[in-house]
């Protein structure tokens, strides 16, 4: 899979992870937030994360 260099990401036990390079491969993602109203950055999250 080619990475995509408009998604950087640094989760490397994603199966959509480069493991050479800090990038998401997918074409697109969708961030989440798991609060009602995300008001720091920790309230968000990738929805398309998937474990290796
Ligand atoms: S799907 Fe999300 S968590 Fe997984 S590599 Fe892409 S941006 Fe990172």
């Amino acid at each position: 899979m080619n990475r995509n260099n408009s998604i950087g990401c640094t989760v490397c036990e994603c199966k959509f992870h480069d493991n050479n390079k800090n990038f998401c491969t997918l074409e697109r993602i969708n961030v989440v937030k798991h609060t009602i109203a995300a008001d720091t950055v920790e309230c968000t999250d990738c929805g398309s994360f998937q474990k290796k």
